[in-house]
């Protein structure tokens, strides 16, 4: 977009927690760009009241759980990566319509490179989860060459359905340990981890021996399956990297202008 919105919100519920606002905000102040980046806590059955609220605003933003794929709906226009997740993360304004896009699938990316190096390649991929978090995975692994990914989920419908728009890089298996063997990129897309949840979305001693870990969850100091996996020797990261990623992204959407991720990550620091 080429005008600064009129303002610059987090839509989720509830938001209170998110990282989000702080190191966008030193961001915003690195650039000198007059706004504020706030968190909008949005209740149950309230999104298309927000949406309308967003349109008359000249707003532009991110949204959170649980809108993400409830937020296509109100958008006029989409980015091929949105329609292809089926999510929204990033939206702004354009002639009093919402355009919607996701940079969830870039940020997974960088955050893959950023923790594991440019040099290497994923075969094969197992992912745990089969919500919108698994989709932009799936998106940024079928962008990869000869990559085959393993999905297991509790709820095996689910975890088929997704497969199915997937169909190219896919398959879903009866078990996690099918989904494991031989995998050399493991990647959980469940929220266990969360604080104060110390859960492991899989047992250590059942990661191929030489497996990168990445867990899609946000926690100061390390989740406890990425503090486990580092202590059996596996290269791990959590999913901080790829939260800062897709901020630094939809920043660019925003504002035509690459944010200062120094000042983004010295925020999150002190
Ligand atoms: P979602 O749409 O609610 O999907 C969650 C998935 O996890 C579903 O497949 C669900 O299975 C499964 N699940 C939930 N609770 C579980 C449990 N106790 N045991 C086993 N499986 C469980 O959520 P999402 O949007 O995909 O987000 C998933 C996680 O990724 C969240 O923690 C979110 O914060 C994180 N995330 C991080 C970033 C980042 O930038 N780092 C970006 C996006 C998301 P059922 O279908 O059986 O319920």
């Amino acid at each position: 977009m080429t005008s600064l919105p009129g303002r610059l919100v987090l839509i989720g519920h509830p938001v209170s927690h998110s990282l989000s606002p702080t190191f966008q905000n030193a961001a915003l102040r690195h650039a000198g760009l007059p706004l504020t980046y706030e968190a909008l806590d949005v209740p149950p059955g309230r999104l298309e009241r927000a949406a309308a609220w967003l349109r008359t605003s000249n707003a532009a933003g991110n949204v959170t759980l649980p809108y993400k794929e409830a937020f296509l709906a109100s958008c006029a226009r989409l980015s091929p990566i949105a329609e292809r997740v089926g999510a929204v993360n990033t939206f702004w304004c354009e002639d009093g319509a919402l355009v919607g896009d996701n940079t969830d699938v870039g940020g997974f990316e960088e955050a893959i490179v950023r923790a594991f190096g440019s040099d290497r390649r994923w075969p094969r991929v197992a992912l745990i989860g089969a919500g919108g978090a698994a989709a932009a995975v799936l998106a940024g692994a079928e962008r990869w060459f000869g990559t085959e990914v393993r999905l297991w989920s509790r709820t095996a419908g689910r975890a088929e359905s997704l497969a199915r728009r997937f169909a190219r890089i896919c398959t879903t298996v009866p078990t996690v340990h099918d989904a494991l063997e031989g995998a050399d990129l493991v990647v959980n897309a469940t929220p266990l981890g969360l604080a104060p949840d110390d859960a492991l979305p899989v047992p250590i001693q059942d990661l191929p021996p030489r497996a990168a870990v990445y867990d899609l969850v946000v926690r100061r100091g390390d989740t406890a399956w990425v503090r486990a996996a580092r202590g059996a020797g596996h290269p791990a990261a959590d999913g901080l990297g790829m939260l800062v990623a897709q901020g630094a992204l939809s920043f660019e959407r925003w504002f035509g202008q690459a944010p200062d991720r120094d000042a983004m990550w010295s925020a999150l620091r002190s």
